[in-house]
């Protein structure tokens, strides 16, 4: 096999990068005569895994070479550079392969567009000329049975897992920053981002967050773009046509840990003028960014839904004194009972009459409906057990179309008498995780006739169902069971039919580990990035970013709806008691994720603690309250370090401790508006040699604005007391010092 030539292998006798002028015209694959061999096949085959390893060390030490410093180099010049030598350094050829190109056309409809239509080619070059020979080679084995005929295999990840956005996005340091580069610098990230996400699976939002703080200035012009995007999709018409909700559009840019990845690639896809995303039937007109209005109406009053032609249809009966018995005698904490109903007496229309119906056998096979109370698939204004006969017969179809002879329906299968409906919350994940099937029904999408998996995930990701905090918390619990969460959509192509359209949640998403279904479809960057949006609420939470990123843009009709949710998903079965009040929900929530630390930027929050003095008196109410989302423009980068949080509530860990002159106590500001936070920090502050600023959350690298806990009683060295969360401008002569800290006690 030919190997091309390259550049001199010894890095240190090459040109330094950084001097290298590189702008949309310059070429970065090398060329090479017209043939119908690929160039670059000997790039992905096992057998040049060795260089390709040296390949990546030879990039590195290169970047390593001296900046120009006069001029300072622009962000764009060094993002430009960065990625030229990235793919010159592999280099790849120009291949003029029929297989490859064919291959490529297809790839072209579907990557993100960039003007440095080089870029573009290599990436194109890179993906196309590696799929082809990786799919022969997979057929070749299937067929033989025999490994590749003797011929070196095709990587499945090329790349063996090395992020290519680890290697090129930390090298772009700050510089003079010019607003004519933003466009061309957000389509750069993009076509990288859509590379990245075809072959590097995003395991943990834990190490992806890692890469994009190592990369402030990358992440600086993400988030601009999207703020942008945002405010234009706001204003857009059609956008405001398919009554998307505007305080939804801003939880997507804040999903995933305020990532802001390609939340532009998902507007865009919505707004286009052949999109297949129908218009919500509930119109978001009061709604604004921060509140979404439409979440908090009254869904018990809800019109029941007809599935029936006629919108009118006779009632079923549920006896529901069935399922108080069952808990009746149940104490905490409360052992999962079986409340589905057997529905098989209304299998192929055997029975139009509700007499003697009966609950499943403890381990019957049933399915459980996710749904949006608000369609009127809730209790609505019908009295207790009574339900629609259409609704029954649609959800029994469905059941029997799965084999299950059971249906669990909260509407039917939740005990009405308080004491009994509080022990069954207790328990009311269990049911979803114990399904055989989740059927998901949200009237919007049981409308839409199924466009296909990439706009599926994109209406997903945008229907109501999707906000909510029990639907989110009830797809969380479906997570484990292969291809368990079906979606309920309409017909794609036969619009009389009324029969629900089952498509599995697994078939809509992009799946990150299986490259081979690049054979099948080329996923766009919108794809890719709803997918990650949604597979967020199928990985197990380990930690409070974790929970607050399941949780905190949903939204529930009670405030404490959602800390009991939060204490259902983390904590351990024997300590959930949903009758608890929010301050005791929230502490047995951070008392249990703890353990596993709490970092710094989660403790940043504006209300009133929940005590006055002494153990949890550094903590909001709500866990939904912390971790103010961050208003400093352009940050540090952040501690990856963690806080422990004792079981009485004492917060501890080491903090840079910052004395307060007194020449700076007009410069320090509580977060919150409360004014009894408020007069806490200016009675605080009337003594300034006992306070002390601990730094929490982030530091601005221009302005110098930081926030920081503003305690008291260091003095005595004993634990410190919590006073509030603060913004200030420290003096440039104070020095912080590290110690280990104990707060609250
Ligand atoms: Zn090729
Ligand atoms: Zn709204
Ligand atoms: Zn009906």
């Amino acid at each position: 096999m030919a190997t091309a030539a390259r550049p001199s292998s010894d890095p240190t006798q090459r040109a330094n990068p950084w001097e290298q002028e590189v702008d949309l015209n310059t070429e970065m694959l090398l060329p090479s005569p017209p043939s119908q061999q690929c160039p670059n096949s000997w790039w992905y085959y096992q057998t040049s895994l060795g260089r390709r390893i040296r390949q990546m060390n030879e990039f590195q030490t290169m970047m390593k070479s001296e900046r120009p410093t006069d001029p300072r180099l622009c962000p764009k010049d060094q993002l430009l550079r960065a990625v030229f030598a990235f793919f010159t350094n592999m280099g790849f050829r120009r291949c003029h392969a029929k297989y490859c190109e064919e291959f490529r056309q297809r790839l072209r409809s579907q990557a993100p567009t960039c003007q440095w239509s080089h870029l573009h080619d290599s990436i194109l070059t890179l993906v196309g000329c590696w799929a082809p020979a990786f799919k022969r080679s997979i057929l070749h084995q299937i067929v033989t049975r025999a490994p590749n005929n003797g011929n070196p295999i095709p990587l499945s990840n090329p790349f063996m897992g090395l992020e290519i956005g680890h290697f090129i996005f930390p090298l772009v340091q700050d510089g003079p920053r010019e607003p004519q580069d933003e466009e061309i610098i957000s389509e750069v990230i993009n076509i990288l981002d859509w590379l990245r996400y075809l072959w590097f699976p995003d395991d943990s939002d834990a190490r992806s967050l890692q890469v994009e703080s190592r990369a402030p200035i990358i992440q600086y012009y993400r988030r601009r773009k999207d703020a942008r995007q945002v405010n234009e999709a706001l204003k857009d018409p059609r956008i405001r046509d398919l009554n998307i909700c505007p305080h939804w559009i801003w939880n997507l840019a804040i999903a995933r840990g305020g990532q802001c990845d390609s939340l532009s690639a998902i507007l865009d896809c919505v707004s286009k003028p052949d999109s297949s995303i129908r218009r919500l039937r509930k119109k978001h007109t009061a709604c604004n960014e921060q509140i979404c209005f439409v979440a908090f109406e009254d869904a018990g009053s809800a019109v029941s839904l007809h599935k029936c032609h006629e919108q009118e249809c006779h009632s079923y009966t549920f006896d529901i004194s069935l399922l108080s018995e069952k808990f009746r005698d149940l104490v905490r904490p409360i052992p999962w009972v079986q409340t589905a109903w057997d529905v098989s007496p209304f299998f192929h229309g055997q029975t139009t009459v509700s007499n003697g119906l009966e609950l499943i056998d403890q381990h019957g096979s049933y399915i459980a409906i996710s749904h949006v109370w608000a369609d009127g698939t809730g209790v609505g204004a019908k009295e207790q057990g009574h339900v629609n006969s259409c609704l029954v017969d649609y959800w029994a179809d469905i059941a029997q179309s799965l084999e299950c002879k059971g249906l669990w329906w909260d509407s039917i299968c939740l005990p009405i008498d308080k004491a009994s409906r509080r022990k069954a919350l207790d328990v009311m994940l269990l049911n979803f995780e114990k399904a055989k099937y989740v059927i998901v029904h949200d009237q919007d999408l049981a409308h839409l006739p199924y466009p296909g998996s990439k706009e599926a995930a994109i209406a997903l990701v945008f229907s109501t169902w999707f906000t909510r905090g029990w639907t989110s918390a009830e797809l969380y619990s479906s997570r484990k069971g292969r291809r368990k969460v079906k979606v309920i959509f309409k017909h794609p192509t036969d619009t009389a039919s009324t029969a629900p359209y089952l498509v599995d949640l697994e078939d809509m998403l992009w799946d990150e580990n299986g490259i081979e279904q690049i054979f099948n479809f080329i996923p766009t960057l919108a794809h890719m990035s709803a997918s990650r949006i949604i597979r967020q609420l199928l990985t197990d939470i380990d930690d409070l970013p974790g929970l607050q990123g399941v949780l905190q843009t949903r939204s529930t009709s009670w405030l404490k709806d959602k800390a009991i949710i939060a204490s259902l998903l983390v904590l351990q079965r024997s300590s959930i008691d949903s009758s608890l009040t929010m301050p005791e929900l929230t502490r047995n929530i951070l008392r249990e994720l703890g353990d596993v630390g709490i970092p710094y930027s989660s403790l940043v929050h504006g209300q009133v603690p929940m005590t006055r003095s002494g153990g949890w008196s550094w903590c909001p109410p709500s866990i939904f309250d912390m971790g103010t989302p961050n208003i400093i423009p352009d940050v540090q980068q952040e501690s990856m370090e963690r806080l422990a949080i004792s079981h009485e509530g004492v917060l501890s860990g080491y903090f840079t401790v910052f004395p307060v002159l007194l020449q700076d106590i007009d410069k320090i500001h509580p977060l919150g508006h409360h004014p009894a936070i408020t007069m806490q920090v200016r009675m605080a502050l009337e003594d300034p040699t006992d306070c002390w600023i601990l730094g929490v959350g982030s530091e601005g690298r221009r302005t110098g604005i930081s926030s920081g806990f503003l305690v008291s009683g260091l003095r005595d060295l004993a634990v410190l007391q919590f006073i509030s969360c603060v913004y200030w401008v420290p003096s440039p002569d104070v020095l912080g010092t590290r110690r280990y800290c104990y707060i609250g006690e």
